[in-house]
């Protein structure tokens, strides 16, 4: 593999810009020419802030396809931010405790199964059920003070993978899918993959398309590149220095060809209070930011794994997982846990901004 070195994109949208869709840059049109007897190419770009963020999407090929390209990767990102399974998850958090089945949408039960894989592969450092944790932890940045031991703890007993259940099952002639959280006070916390699911969205939405090349960048933390670019190159992705004097400082670029990059960095969302760094990727082990003595973790995954066949079509969810999950376990149960992927490539950077 080969690192090149030079300026690149990637900007930390969810720092300039928050807020619901606000859509904020018109499609931009630029035609590439080419020889005569070659079949027009053109790019087409749209950007808009969506699920708190940048994302900007990327389209090139036949000019009579790439603009519905575009807006199908639109809608795509408008539905999963609309959130159709939001109701369902409030329904599964309020009968927390009782022990009695919410049914869910098939797409949600997928992507909790999914969650619940990478849980018990990481021991719990992967946990969707973090929610109680996550949002006290974000209530403290708010605020910018870290919550009491006891505010921590509190939280912490209404965390655990092992508490969420998912069952299928036939009911009059229906399919259905269920789950159960066994705690009272249970909450989902779907921000660890919910891009990942979005950039899967939008991959099966291209793929039915015939696209010279395709980028779909959700605020550098989240990117798909499919194909190659206008210079016929792959796809280019900034790997921001998470101790860098700004956010346009690279470490290095790494090229993107059907592939796909998710990155979790303790300088996306964070809060100093006497000196220290509490940012928002929790142990839920602990309780607290967790502290392995990285400050960022960026996974590749192909698009087409040769990997496990269950995760095909899902590579977006696995490298958002990942990134995650890697972050949390540290470099050394991190790297095991990736073991388990071969295809994966992880760029680990220390809390000292040198790549391990
Ligand atoms: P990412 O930036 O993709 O690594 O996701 C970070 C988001 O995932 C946080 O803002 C939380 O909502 C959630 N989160 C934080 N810690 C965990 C964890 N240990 N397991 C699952 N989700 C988490
Ligand atoms: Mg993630």
């Amino acid at each position: 593999m080969s690192f090149k070195f030079a300026a690149v994109r990637g900007i930390p949208a969810r720092r300039l810009f928050g807020g619901s869709v606000l859509f904020i840059l018109a499609a931009l049109l630029l035609t590439a020419c080419l020889p005569e007897s070659e079949p027009p190419v053109t790019t087409v770009e749209e950007s808009r802030i969506v699920m708190g963020t940048l994302a900007r999407l990327q389209v090139r090929g036949a000019p009579r396809e790439v603009q519905a390209a575009l807006q199908e990767g639109m809608d795509r990102l408008a539905r999963v931010e609309a959130d159709a399974d939001g109701e369902a998850v409030r329904a599964l958090e309020a009968a927390a405790g009782t022990g009695a089945w919410t049914e869910i949408p098939a797409s949600l039960y997928r992507m909790l199964t999914f969650a619940q894989d990478i849980a018990r592969r990481s021991d719990g450092a992967f946990d969707v059920t973090a929610g109680t944790l996550t949002a006290l932890w974000d209530d403290a940045r708010a605020a910018g003070v870290p919550p009491s031991d006891a505010a921590v703890r509190e939280a912490r007993s209404h965390v655990g993978y092992a508490h969420l259940e998912l069952r299928e099952r036939e009911a009059g002639g229906v399919h259905r899918y269920e789950a159960r959280l066994m705690l009272p006070g249970m909450r989902i916390d779907r921000g660890a993959l919910i891009k990942g699911y979005a950039l899967d969205e939008i991959r099966a939405q291209w793929q039915e398309g015939a696209l010279g090349g395709a980028l779909a960048d959700l605020g550098a933390s989240s990117i798909l590149g499919i194909g190659r670019n206008a210079e016929g190159e792959p796809w280019k992705v900034g790997i921001r220095n998470p101790r860098g004097e700004s956010s346009t400082d690279m470490l290095l670029v790494m090229p993107l060809t059907d592939e796909v990059l998710s990155a979790s960095g303790d300088d996306e969302r964070y809060f100093m209070y006497e000196g220290k760094r509490y940012h928002h990727l929790i142990d839920p082990h602990t309780g607290y930011p967790a502290d392995t003595g990285l400050a960022s973790v960026t996974v590749i995954l192909p698009l087409d794994p040769p990997d496990d066949p269950a995760w095909a079509a899902h590579m977006g969810m696995l490298s958002d997982m990942l990134s995650t999950a890697v972050f949390v376990l540290g470099p050394e149960k991190g790297s095991q846990l990736l073991d388990a992927f071969p295809s994966a490539l992880a760029i680990m950077i220390g809390t000292d901004g040198k790549v391990l």
